[in-house]
Parts: structure tokens; C-alpha cells; sequence
């Protein structure tokens, strides 16, 4: 197929994510990908600042990571996880327990990251139904959330940026307290002050009857905003789950694995969510795989009338290939020094990018982790900005006034400068 006729059927068939087939966004072919570039059909690189929304954390093509998925296709690629088990799965379910809280113990292997936030908040709601808290139907969440795009997810995700709108009467009416103040206001630090918590405070005090669960990324609300909050926030809506007795689903499908600093974002607050979910970078971003974990006191309250059963179990549920190769990709991890990288990728994000807070068009510019933001005061066209990104040899795609970096922790400093300063150049021809 040449180049043409593949972008001509593309356009013609395929739907890209939030796009439309009458005003189509430009698509580029790509050809193959390598650490930290991705080739495109005709034969340029680009720099990829993304990892492919957060997932390729050791960069594409990994020797290692593509051996796992190898080595596994020779013994089975695929069967079903309902009455069957298998070395992979199990492999990865002790893993799971052993890097994350003490007393997540058991483990839910979902197919996205959506599908393991629907049975996050299945998990919940069952809890309570099985105790006879038939009244307990909502969730409390923070508005700029991001959660997914199936309707459970979709129903906490941020009521403006989210398809509320679209879906009035459809999605479940779930509770919102306003936004966790953020570290940085106009490049200005914020100190924690307890009055941030008010709100959401108030709004469980009132509605805890009622509640399940709490659902909150941890210290990043991320494709709602990019937006980073203070350890004190997670850590008082920890202590006003346990005064309320309500659960707490902490989403690390975007920070888990290392991006915020830590392997998981909850360890900066010091806390443990009675509900976790992964993905993302769970496979290194080979393969689509994510898991919700629990604890021992949310699986015995499921089961407590006696006939509860989790009610869930995707036809790929536990994939051997996928497994396998999240078994490589935290093996991978745990054994590189990937807390220095990122800490050195912050460091120099906050070197090259702060340059940019002199710009006009720029409102703030914010780093956390191996995260890089610069938040405009205008939204930027998208299909000029790519443009502009590809003529510069760099893959960016920032959406709405976000133009934000997060590479893969292998990158090497030339590398990540070259994507830096592609931004400051762009943003200063504005
Ligand atoms: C991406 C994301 C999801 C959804 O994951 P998919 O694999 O895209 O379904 C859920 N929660 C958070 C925090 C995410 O970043």
C-alpha cells in the first residue's frame, strides 16, 4: 500500500480518537518506532515527547519487553482466564501486591484502563450493596478529573471538559467538590492551607449516606487539567474516608510506575487506597492491560450476604501475552535506576522549560516528575501546532491551552532539549 492510498482508506474508515470523519485532523503514517523515535512512512524521525500517553516508559522496540511477548506466543498466546489460570497472570498478580500498598492483596486483571476503573467502582458498589447500603449509588469525586471514556468513568470525569453535556440523562449523577487547589498559581507557589479541603469536606459530610466511594487520581489530576495538588489534599480526603466509612478508589492509571517520582503517587502523601487501578504503563505500552487491586476487607464485604460474586470477567481477562510482558516491563524497571532519571528528566524540564514563562502566550509553566507543562492562555489550533512539532522533528500534540512533555525515562538529554526548545521556539512565533 503506498502512503497515499493508506492515508486515503484511513480517512475514509477509521476513527482516531475524538475526531470526526467530515473535518478529519491530519494522521501520519508511522513505520516503525525505536527508543525514544518514532519513523515515519517517509523516512522522518521524530523525537516522541508523549510515550504514547504515558505508557512507553522504556522507549519502543525494548529487546527485553519484545522477547516476553515472544517467548510467550510459543507457549499460548491466549485462553480463557474463567476456569483456567496460568503462570503469567499469577506471576503478575504477586507482583502487583508486593510493589504496591501492604494491604492491597488481591487483584482484578482487566483489558484498559477504563474497564479497570468500571470495576473499581463495581467493586465498590457492590461492597455496600452485600452490607445492605442499598442507598450508597454515588460516587464523590473532584472536578478536572479524567477517568475514561466508558460511561462509569465517564460520569466522574470532569462535568465541563467531560461529555456531561453529551450525555445528560444517560450518565449517573455523581457528586462533585471543586478542584483540588493546585501547587502553582500563575507560576507562584500555593502554601497548603486546611481550608482547601472545605469543600470536598462539606460535600461528604453531607452526602456520605449516599456515597460508595471517593475516586481521585493522586497528587496529578492529569488529562483533565495536568493540574498538580499538595500531599495534604489526598492525605484529608484519606482521613475523611475513614471518618465517613467510605471507600477510596485512587486512579495511578497515568502516574503509576514511576512518573510523579515515586513508583506510586499515593506513597508521596503516605497513604493507602482501599481501591487502586493500573494500566497505562503496566506493559511498558506494548500491550492494552490494567488491573483494579483490593483489599481483603472489600472482597470478605462483597461476599458478606453469601452469595456475592464480583460481577465481571472480560473475554481477554489476564492475557498471557500481555502479562507476561508487564512481568518484563516491572522486572525492568525495578532493576534500572529509574528514580534518578526521572528525577534528572524533572530537573532538566525545569531548566529548559521555565524559559518559556517569559513568553506572552504562556500563563504558567509547571514540572513534576518525569511531567512537563506549559499551560497557555489560549487554546492552541491543534493541526498548526503539529505541524509546526513535526517540521522541528519532535511529537507533541498538545490539547487545549496544554502543550506538556512526558518522555520516556530513557531519553537522553540531547533528546529531551531538542523537544524543549521546539517548544519555546513554536510558542515564541505565536
Ligand atoms: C487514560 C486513563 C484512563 C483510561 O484508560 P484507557 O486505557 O484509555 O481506557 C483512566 N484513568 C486515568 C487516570 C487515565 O489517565
Amino acid at each position: 500500500m503506498t502512503e497515499d492510498e493508506l492515508l486515503k482508506l484511513d480517512a475514509q474508515h477509521l476513527w482516531h480518537p475524538y475526531t470526526s470523519f467530515s473535518k478529519p485532523t491530519p494522521v501520519l503514517p508511522v513505520v516503525g518506532a525505536k527508543g525514544v523515535r518514532l519513523e515515519l512512512a517517509n523516512g522522518q524521525k521524530l523525537i516522541d515527547g508523549m510515550s504514547s500517553w504515558w505508557s512507553t516508559i522504556h522507549g519502543y522496540n525494548h529487546p527485553v519487553l519484545n522477547q516476553a511477548i515472544i517467548d510467550q506466543t510459543q507457549k499460548m498466546s491466549h485462553v480463557m482466564f474463567g476456569g483456567l489460570t496460568h503462570e503469567p497472570a499469577v506471576t503478575l498478580g504477586k507482583k502487583l501486591v508486593d510493589i504496591t500498598a501492604d494491604n492491597l492483596q488481591h487483584v482484578f486483571l482487566a483489558d484498559s484502563g477504563s474497564v479497570a476503573v468500571e470495576v473499581a467502582i463495581k467493586m465498590a458498589l457492590q461492597y455496600c450493596f452485600a452490607q445492605g447500603h442499598t442507598q450508597k449509588t454515588k460516587l464523590l469525586t473532584a472536578r478536572n478529573g479524567y477517568y475514561g471514556d466508558t460511561f462509569g468513568g465517564m460520569a466522574v470525569c470532569d462535568p465541563v471538559n467531560g461529555m456531561h453535556e453529551m450525555f445528560t440523562g444517560v450518565l449517573a449523577n455523581h457528586i462533585f467538590a471543586e478542584a483540588p487547589q493546585t501547587l502553582t498559581e500563575n507560576g507562584e507557589e500555593v502554601a497548603w492551607s486546611p481550608e482547601f479541603i472545605n469543600d470536598f469536606k462539606s460535600k461528604l459530610e453531607a452526602n456520605h449516606h449516599q456515597i460508595a466511594a471517593v475516586i481521585i487520581e493522586p497528587m496529578v489530576q492529569n488529562a483533565g487539567g495536568m493540574r498538580f495538588y499538595h500531599a495534604e489534599y489526598l492525605l484529608a480526603v484519606r482521613q475523611l474516608c475513614d471518618e465517613y466509612d467510605v471507600l477510596l478508589i485512587l486512579d495511578e492509571i497515568a502516574t503509576g510506575f514511576g512518573r510523579t517520582g515515586t513508583l506510586f503517587a499515593y506513597e508521596q502523601a503516605n497513604i493507602q487506597p482501599d481501591i487502586l487501578t493500573v494500566g497505562k504503563a503496566l506493559t511498558g505500552g506494548t500491550m492494552t492491560l490494567a488491573a483494579t487491586l483490593t483489599t481483603r476487607k472489600v472482597v470478605d464485604g462483597i461476599e458478606a450476604d453469601g452469595k456475592g460474586l464480583l460481577m465481571h470477567g472480560p473475554t481477554f481477562m489476564g492475557n498471557p501475552l500481555a502479562c507476561s510482558v508487564a512481568n518484563a516491563s516491572i522486572d525492568l524497571l525495578l532493576s534500572s535506576s529509574w528514580q534518578e532519571r526521572v528525577d534528572a528528566i524533572s530537573t532538566q524540564l525545569q531548566d529548559e522549560l521555565s524559559i518559556c514563562s517569559e513568553l506572552n502566550c504562556v500563563k504558567e509553566v509547571r514540572v513534576k516528575g518525569a511531567i512537563g507543562v506549559v499551560e497557555l492562555h489560549q487554546p492552541l489550533d491543534t493541526i498548526w501546532s503539529q505541524k509546526q512539532f513535526t517540521d522541528r522533528g519532535v511529537w507533541l500534540r498538545p490539547f487545549g491551552r496544554l502543550v506538556y512533555l512526558m518522555p520516556a525515562y530513557i531519553i537522553e538529554d540531547t533528546d529531551l532539549s531538542k523537544l524543549t526548545s521546539s517548544i519555546y521556539n513554536v510558542l515564541s512565533d505565536l
